[in-house]
């Protein structure tokens, strides 16, 4: 053995794209808050999840599934699901892609669509796998930023589109910062936005926004267009389904969900998965009582928030995105002592923001609580 060589470990192998890459931040582990607050109830705001649970029909299908035996692999095309959410839409199910998570469709449309240098914009501050995912490919991303106050920055996105993007990843409403897009604002995106870009509208919190009629429906928007698009939206946020991974999409054309089959994992959408889907579609009860809890919470939260003194950003969402003046990383730790989770941003120009979903109101007061006293105490 040559002593002067280094030692060789898989780290030569990995591609530079991937070596560079910031790992996806899920927040802090449940068990571990638990074990140091010693809380017996941890309140998890991190993930944007739905507090108050799955439609019931969603046990029932999924119980009735698996009745059947798990030895058969699922569907995978996902028919009956593709179907169900065509059906509702007014689109042909050969439109419509399923995705494990909505999430997964992102990562296809970067790999079917992105060539090594092409460029990708999308929003900043924004969801970070809006970035990775394009950057795996060896994607130049540009992140055009908001305007003062959260707005949209319609001379930004305009000059960033004018550049020859290959790939737009606009989210409407916006994650991390809950604001939307008015109808107007989406009509100025989409008309600056070149034919030769595909258009990806991620409306994964779409269902908490639909009731302002300010809102456009992503779908409404772009249907009549004649250019490459996709709507995608999710089953884990507004229908509570985020520990069973589906999402899907509407594409404008079958060539680009052609595209997307070619490049996926074949069963990329489980066989249970897709039965809690179609049954918490089938429960439209269900998810409206979902956004009108979330939006009374998001009312109040915002309210007694802003009472304290803390800056918060109008949400259409179910989560908010808060000031806290100081170090968003101290905040969350200390919220961790009291068995609280929250996501702490850390892009540039917002370290001192968190991310907190909502939860029950029980919950929810329990988390004004301790934040407005962390963000109180040192501020004398
Ligand atoms: C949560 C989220 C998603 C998708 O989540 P899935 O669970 O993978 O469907 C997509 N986009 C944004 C902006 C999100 O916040």
């Amino acid at each position: 053995m040559n002593p002067t060589l280094a030692p060789v470990t898989s780290a030569s192998l990995i591609r530079g794209e991937v070596a560079g890459l910031p790992g996806y931040d899920p927040g802090a582990d449940p068990d571990d808050v638990a074990a140091l607050s010693g809380a017996a109830h941890v309140i998890k705001l991190s993930n944007n999840e739905n507090p108050y649970g799955a439609s019931p029909a969603v046990t029932e299908a999924v119980r009735a599934g698996l009745a059947g035996g798990v030895s058969r692999y699922p569907d995978p095309t996902g028919k009956r699901l593709a179907e169900t959410i065509g059906a509702s839409l007014g689109v042909p199910a050969e439109r419509v892609v399923l995705g494990n998570g909505s999430e997964n469709i992102l990562e296809l449309l970067c790999q079917a669509v992105v060539d090594p240098g092409d460029l990708v914009v999308t929003q900043a501050p924004g969801f970070s796998l809006h970035e990775t995912f394009p950057r795996v490919m060896g994607a130049r991303v540009h992140k055009v930023p908001v305007a003062a106050e959260f707005g949209f920055d319609a001379d930004a996105w305009r000059d960033a589109l004018a550049v020859g993007p290959k790939l737009v990843f606009l989210a409407n409403p916006c994650n991390p910062t809950g604001a939307m897009l008015t109808v107007g604002e989406l009509e100025r995106v989409v008309a600056a936005t070149p034919e030769s870009a595909l258009l990806v509208l991620d409306e994964a919190y779409g269902e908490f926004a639909r009731a302002d009629p300010e809102y456009p429906d992503g779908l409404e928007a772009l249907r009549a267009l004649d250019r490459p698009w996709i709507v995608l939206r999710t089953f884990s946020k507004a229908y509570g389904l985020a520990g069973f991974r589906v999402g899907y999409g509407i594409a404008s054309d079958t060539a680009l969900i052609q595209a997307l089959d070619r490049v996926r994992t074949p069963y990329n959408v489980n066989r249970p998965a897709q039965d809690a889907a179609v049954a918490a579609l089938g429960d439209q009860a269900h998810l409206a009582e979902t956004v009108r809890r979330t939006a009374l919470e998001i009312a109040r939260v915002t309210d007694r928030l802003r009472g304290a003194g803390l800056r918060v950003v109008p949400s259409s969402t179910n989560f908010l995105f808060i000031d806290t003046g100081r170090s968003s990383d101290r905040v969350a730790r200390e919220l961790h002592r009291a068995g609280i989770i929250v996501k702490a941003w850390r892009e540039p120009g917002y370290e001192t923001y968190i991310r907190a979903s909502l939860s029950t109101p029980e919950d929810n007061d329990v988390f004004v609580g301790c934040l407005t006293e962390i963000c109180t105490k040192d501020m004398t």
